[in-house]
């Protein structure tokens, strides 16, 4: 008999049987999806409009709904280097940019400062938009503009970037000034506590992440970090930083960038950016007065970079990690944080956000139940989400 055929009469056989053929979409709208970390308001405050379904770009509404994301977390992102009279004016101004767009788009979107909110405007059909912001030097060293950022609706601050601030030392950070934590860094982690905004610790230093889980009251979160002992990076998780966190109740949120997911790709990409470096660097030359036509310019060598390096992450690159963490410490620790619009290259099959269900697809073909899966897709922030901020 043919295979098509036998595997045919099967699901018809077990059908008739009253057995029901798991379907990946009905599972992944029954769940609640989140996804932890988007750097979309970037996008959003150069001019793009969410409202409409783009050809560029990770994220916008048209393709949150395609992908059933339910709660998608917003990342006010600012550089390590911005100067301190600048910082609460540039996310202030990513928060109005949100806003605005939240209001234009009523019916689908609202922005959600708890969790019993967020689960509201789910059940009326709508996005949960939480803010995060992604670097600590937003405070500008006073710990009166955590306050502040609360009362504007921030419920996430990742603590550092790719560069240490003055308070906490970041995972690149090679030569660091101090170990992890200053004392004022312990007061931030005091006053988040207080307040109710969840500590991100993606991107902070081991010490870091050490020091934060010693002092906190609450569950932490790392929006969007992957597993070290799968792709040696430093933006990754080691095993011991993934049973602590676990013992902290918090989650952690895999990143579906593809040089955090595949020390093969990174590698690749590593070797093919070093061979092209002087093409960057005569274009970055020309161009030196002009980030966006740099940008424009550079634009097919980085294409065809990175066409060059398709084949190798794909979905199921993403269910590993996530595989590796519930193995390690179960199912109640994991979820997604896919840094889309933050970073180049994403896996075929999650190349942007309205291919979400390829995940809830995957999964099932792994072997997961239903329960476990409803908690890896959103269940398990959620639980932080209603610890941390679920009151008024
Ligand atoms: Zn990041």
């Amino acid at each position: 008999m043919k295979k098509s055929l036998f595997t045919l009469l099967l699901i018809l056989g077990l059908t008739g049987c009253g057995l029901i053929v798991r379907d990946f979409r009905q599972i992944h709208r029954d769940a609640l999806v989140v996804d932890m970390h988007s750097d979309t308001v970037l996008r959003m405050k150069n001019g793009t409009d969410i409202s409409l379904r783009d050809t560029v770009g990770h994220m916008d509404i048209p393709r949150l709904k395609e992908g059933g994301i339910d709660l998608q977390v917003f990342a006010c992102w600012l550089d390590t280097r911005t100067d301190r009279d600048s910082c609460r004016l540039i996310i202030d101004e990513l928060i109005d940019t949100l806003e605005s767009a939240a209001v234009r788009n009523r019916d689908d979107l609202a922005i959600c400062r708890t969790a019993a909110e967020a689960e509201t405007a789910i059940a009326a059909g709508k996005i949960a938009a939480v803010i995060g912001i992604e670097n600590g030097v937003a405070i500008a060293g006073d710990l009166a503009n955590i306050r502040h950022y609360y009362d504007r609706g921030v419920r996430y601050m990742t603590l550092t970037h790719t560069a240490s601030n003055e308070w906490v030392t970041s995972s690149a950070d090679t030569a660091p000034a101090f170990d992890g934590l200053t004392e004022f860094g312990r007061a931030v982690v005091r006053r988040m506590n207080e307040l109710g905004m969840i500590i991100d610790i993606s991107h902070a230093s081991s010490r870091a992440v050490e020091e934060v889980l010693k002092i906190t009251k609450d569950p932490v979160i790392a929006s969007h970090s992957c597993v070290y002992s799968l792709c040696e990076h430093d933006r990754n998780l080691t095993d011991e930083q993934i049973r602590a966190i676990a013992r902290n109740g918090g989650v952690i949120g895999i990143n579906f960038y593809n040089g955090y997911l595949s020390g093969e790709f990174a590698e690749r990409a590593d070797s093919l950016w070093e061979f092209h470096r002087p093409q960057f660097d005569s274009l970055k030359t020309l161009y030196a007065d002009n980030d966006s036509l740099y940008r424009a310019a550079r634009k097919p060598l980085r294409d065809s970079i990175l066409a060059r390096l398709e084949g190798i992450v794909d979905v199921g690159t993403v269910v590993d990690h996530i595989d590796y963490i519930v193995k390690l410490v179960g199912p109640d620790y994991v979820g997604l944080g896919s840094d889309y619009d933050g970073v180049p290259s994403m896996p075929d099959g999650l190349d942007d956000c309205s291919m979400m269900p390829s995940l809830t697809r995957e999964l099932i073909e792994r072997g997961y139940s239903d329960d476990d899966i409803m908690k890896i897709l959103g269940g398990n922030f959620m639980r932080v989400f209603h610890q941390v901020c679920g009151g008024a």
